[in-house]
């Protein structure tokens, strides 16, 4: 039968299946409008000083080279909101046009110079017309209103100058650095973020300036997709415009891992039509950022045309607003309270040795004949039509296809791969663990009532369509609405596409499944490199199993590294942020699970790093503040000594190990 989306209390996108763009309001923007039916917009920020005119307009040109369509630049001060018009005389004078934003932080009056020259201000309303105190003070309805008339006192000023010159708005929420009064009232929580922008649009509304664009950035993968998705709603809800959004997830860090957590936090929201310009926040320099921000966004061009289409989903079981895992039950170390396992695809491999299988991990010494496990270890390997000869490492598992796991010694050894059609026949399966491996059309009654029955069964979910990630959210979703408990592999396979490519889409599709609690595993393949040798392909693997941890951690399921929570760097960055967080890398990558802040100004990067178990702080000219949480613990130690005071911190909080040097000799 079919039916229609439920539409009851979990809408917040057009359509979880077919893709469709959220309908926004169109915001002109010094004559490239965001919103609407126009392309999703591309735009980043500079990191040179402010008041470097030559510097600024020199970095502005290799981004827009790069293609930002809008660019930001940050305005700490009066004077330097002054000089963004000789930024924008220069620019102009050599033929560039590119709308330019300023970007504020506690200085109304520098946001009244700068909304009269550029195109469009930047406000955070969590710091607009507040000092942060790190207090949690209670307010009372009469308290809390004579703040917001406050608010009103601060800002409409801004709101009017706007309006006159025809400057538009970004409202930036940034779950970092929300006020005192938003956290004593809602806590540090997505609805937080979205109520210290609605207080702003209100006032914006009730001024009659519809000019506006609306960001909820957090590094926390989750949090911000959680908040992007209720802000749409609210704004639903109160008869409020539907502006459009600027997506981002602030200090996603630095190559691979920068690169993958800004692609699950935005490619899951773009996956369901929300956003309308993104900026991918890099530690690295600006002209970086703009190509990651245009492959995540060129890949819905067509996606309306490409994609098969979804049947409607009639209810929908999975919160998008809160992290809920889907239950399921534990069948040996997948699903229940298990963390998302890692399979890695070696079945292109026709003999697999010991040496092999360090890509996946697992590295074998010859000289003490036994395999080290590193903290990127797969869990499984699927091996397809070549079974391992070999009896594998202690935590270490293999899939191969059914045909071959019959003919295979050793059957207990070795789980098999069945599809639906041989699974419901009478064939012979293993006694603890068996792979099945589906699609949303083999998801039929038949198929669900015999995996409740049985308490060895994985999924392996797959799909042909184009609109990949709704399509596998569509199979939890009909699990879900029949009871089935089965843990979910989530497999994705890739054809010859780029390797940036390749780590962007897959960061998108599983991750936006594992934001919403979907997936007990990964199970990623492409044909990245045209295999000549064996080596090529090792390395192919080496490349997908990094990939598939980084995507766990990313979204948040899984941590097997140090995070590191690192701003993009700006004009008032106090030191070289990329060198910085390299050397702090080198340090301390091997404490998993610690979370470590590194931010270039005491202005926000406090704030801004929320996360973060540990903070590296810059406080002045080769002065850094090191923090424990959101308290500072050192205020003002040497550059040459913060490392180690850092490493010092981290020890006295017994969380400290040292590195180990695995063996391996083969
Ligand atoms: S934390 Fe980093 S990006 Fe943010 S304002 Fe300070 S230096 Fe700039």
């Amino acid at each position: 039968m079919e039916c229609q989306l439920d539409r009851t209390d979990k809408t917040y996108c057009p359509s979880l299946v077919a893709y469709k763009r959220r309908r926004t309001r169109v915001v002109n923007i010094g004559g490239v409008p965001v919103g609407g039916d126009y392309p999703i917009r591309v735009q980043s920020m500079t990191t040179v000083d402010t008041m470097d005119t030559l510097g600024s307009v020199e970095q502005c040109i290799r981004m827009i080279e790069a293609g930002c369509e809008y660019i930001r630049i940050t305005a700490p001060s009066i004077k330097e909101a002054e000089n963004l018009q000789n930024i924008k005389e220069e620019l102009r004078k050599r033929g560039y046009n590119v709308p330019l934003i300023a970007d504020i932080h506690f200085t109304p009056n520098a946001a009244e110079v700068a909304a009269r020259i550029v195109e469009k201000v930047r406000v955070n309303p969590g710091n607009y017309a507040d000092k942060k105190k790190f207090q949690v003070i209670e307010y009372d309805d009469a308290s809390y209103q004579a703040e917001l008339d406050r608010i009103r006192e601060r800002f409409v000023p801004l709101v009017r100058i706007c309006k006159e010159h025809g400057t538009a708005m970004r409202i930036g929420t940034n779950h970092g650095s929300l006020s005192d009064r938003i956290l004593s009232r809602y806590g540090d929580t997505p609805l937080g973020m979205v109520e210290s922008a609605l207080e702003f649009i209100r006032i914006c509304e009730d001024e009659g300036f519809y000019d506006i664009v609306i960001s909820m950035k957090a590094s926390n993968t989750q949090v911000m997709v959680q908040a992007y998705r209720l802000l749409v709603r609210k704004l639903d809800e109160e008869g409020l415009q539907p502006y459009p959004l600027h997506l981002g997830v602030t200090e996603a860090g630095e190559a691979e891992d920068g690169r993958i957590k800004s692609a699950v936090g935005i490619g899951t929201l773009l996956e369901d039509g929300l956003g309308d310009t993104v900026r991918v926040s890099l530690t690295e320099a600006p002209e970086a950022e703009a190509p990651v921000a245009q492959a995540l966004i060129d890949r819905y061009t067509h996606r309306a045309e490409k994609a098969q289409p979804i049947k409607p989903i009639c209810h929908n079981l999975i919160d998008p607003f809160q992290y809920r895992r889907r239950e399921t039950v534990e069948v040996e170390n997948l699903g229940g309270l298990n963390v998302p396992r890692v399979v890695a695809d070696l079945s292109r491999l026709t003999d697999v040795k010991y040496a092999d299988l360090k890509a996946v991990g697992h590295l074998y010494s010859m000289l003490l004949d036994k395999f080290n496990m590193n903290d990127l270890g797969a869990d499984y390997i699927y091996t397809g039509d070549n079974p391992v000869t070999f009896m594998l490492p202690n935590g270490l598992k293999e899939i191969v296809n059914y045909t071959a796991w019959q003919q295979a010694e050793h059957q207990e050894d070795r789980h098999p791969l069945l599809t639906p059609e041989v699974y419901l026949s009478e064939a012979s399966r293993h006694s603890k663990l068996n792979f099945i491996l589906a699609s949303v059309h083999d998801l039929t009654p038949g198929l669900m009532d015999a995996l409740k029955k049985d308490n060895t069964a994985v999924l392996v979910l797959h799909t042909q369509n184009e609109h990949a990630m709704p399509e596998l959210r569509k199979c939890f979703i009909r699990l879900m609405n029949n009871g089935v408990q089965t843990p979910c592999i989530v497999k994705r396979e890739y054809g010859q596409l780029t390797p940036d490519q390749v780590q962007l889409y897959a960061a998108t599709d599983v991750g936006g499944l594992l934001i919403d609690g979907l997936g007990d595993g990964i199970l990623l393949s492409t044909e990245l490199l045209p295999v000549q040798e064996k080596q090529d392909e090792l390395q192919t693997i080496d490349t997908l199993n990094k990939l598939s941890f980084g995507i766990l951690q990313a979204a948040r399921t899984r941590m097997s590294k140090t995070e590191y929570i690192s701003c993009p760097s700006c004009g008032r960055t106090l030191f070289d942020l990329q060198e910085t967080t390299a050397m702090i890398r080198k340090r301390t990558d091997h404490l998993k699970g610690v979370k470590i802040g590194i931010m270039g100004c005491i202005v926000n990067g406090p704030g801004e790093m929320a996360d973060a178990d540990y903070g590296y702080v810059g406080v002045g000219k080769d002065k850094i503040a090191l923090y424990r949480g959101q308290t500072v613990v050192k205020k003002s130690v040497p550059a040459e000594r913060a490392v180690d005071e850092l490493i010092e911190l981290i020890r006295e909080d017994n969380r400290w190990i040292e590195p180990v040097k695995l063996e391996e000799e083969v």
